[in-house]
């Protein structure tokens, strides 16, 4: 995902001191590294840049009292519970927000609180007037998750739903042409689009040059997705598309500038389980104040 849109097969990169220094042909590379990656089988995608985020509400995920309410109920029983945090609750949750942003293939992510997802937004027609676009996970309080992947995902479906709900913009004959008449192809939302807002629109909407995609000068931040599973059988003929389109898998490795975060699937830098521990007794606790 350079400029020219490149996708390579049985290619690799050379990263040193935290920034890609080659990418190519396997054969090309240098063959002698301090650490060796064999992701053969696997593709290699650049880290996806989670644009919002509110980390510390993984500690009110899922919290029973405001599962089944609009934003102001929602707001007014989170607001209550959310006041009595402690700052060791808070980095609990930070941990289990970024480690689960990791294990998603995120190797950016800008915690901040702005624009209020209401309806679906007109992202095509965003692209299409060149504004930047970004993907974010939001808060776990109302997203329940951070796996970016699974937003990406999730973003094609809801533009692609609202391609079926209304009319297509223009002339008036478009109007009889159904959804998937070649002439409404611009219409559909594709996998290599919202990969590419998941990682080179989310660095644009950040101001970033040196990340969201592979290539000589920026950052060694990527991840891998093993293919050879039982999720992917049968897409391999397009393993790109076959990330977004099939059921979002978590990274086998995730590499930020230049350092592997994940390792066969499961955070390396932070022992989590204490972490995990510590974090279901504060969720615990904020749910019975809820
Ligand atoms: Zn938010």
């Amino acid at each position: 995902m350079d400029d020219g849109r490149h996708e390579l097969s049985n290619a690799g990169l050379f990263v040193r001191d935290g920034m890609i220094e080659q990418v190519g042909p396997t054969q090309q590379l240098p063959q002698h590294a301090d650490l060796v990656l064999d992701l053969s089988g696997q593709i290699v995608l650049p880290g996806f840049v989670n644009t919002h985020h509110h980390l510390d509400q993984t500690l009110t995920r899922n919290l029973p009292a405001a599962q089944n309410n609009n934003l102001f109920p929602w707001l007014k029983v989170h607001y209550r519970v959310w006041a009595s945090r402690t700052p060791e609750a808070s980095r609990c949750s930070t941990l289990i927000g970024l480690a689960e942003l990791a294990a998603s293939g995120c190797t950016t992510v800008f915690d901040h609180a702005w624009r209020l997802a209401s309806g679906i937004a007109p992202v095509k027609k965003y692209l299409a007037a060149g504004v930047e676009v970004g993907l974010g996970v939001d808060g776990s309080a109302s997203n329940d998750g951070s796996n970016i992947l699974l937003e990406a995902r999730q973003a094609l479906l809801l533009a692609r739903l609202r391609l079926g709900l209304l009319p297509p913009e223009g002339p008036r004959p478009l109007f009889l042409l159904s959804q998937s008449h070649p002439l409404r192809a611009h219409e559909w939302m594709t996998a290599r689009e919202v990969l590419e807002m998941a990682t080179r629109g989310g660095a644009a909407v950040l101001g970033r040059d040196d990340i969201g995609s592979l290539e000589a000068g920026k950052c060694a931040d990527f991840f891998s997705i093993d293919l050879n599973t039982v999720d992917y059988a049968g897409a391999l003929h397009d393993p790109v598309a076959a990330t977004v389109f099939c059921a979002p898998q978590k990274a086998r490795y995730t590499v930020i500038d230049g350092r592997v975060v994940v390792e066969n699937g499961q955070v390396v830098t932070v022992n989590m389980r204490p972490v995990i521990d510590a974090h279901n007794r504060f969720a615990r606790q904020f749910a019975g104040q809820s």
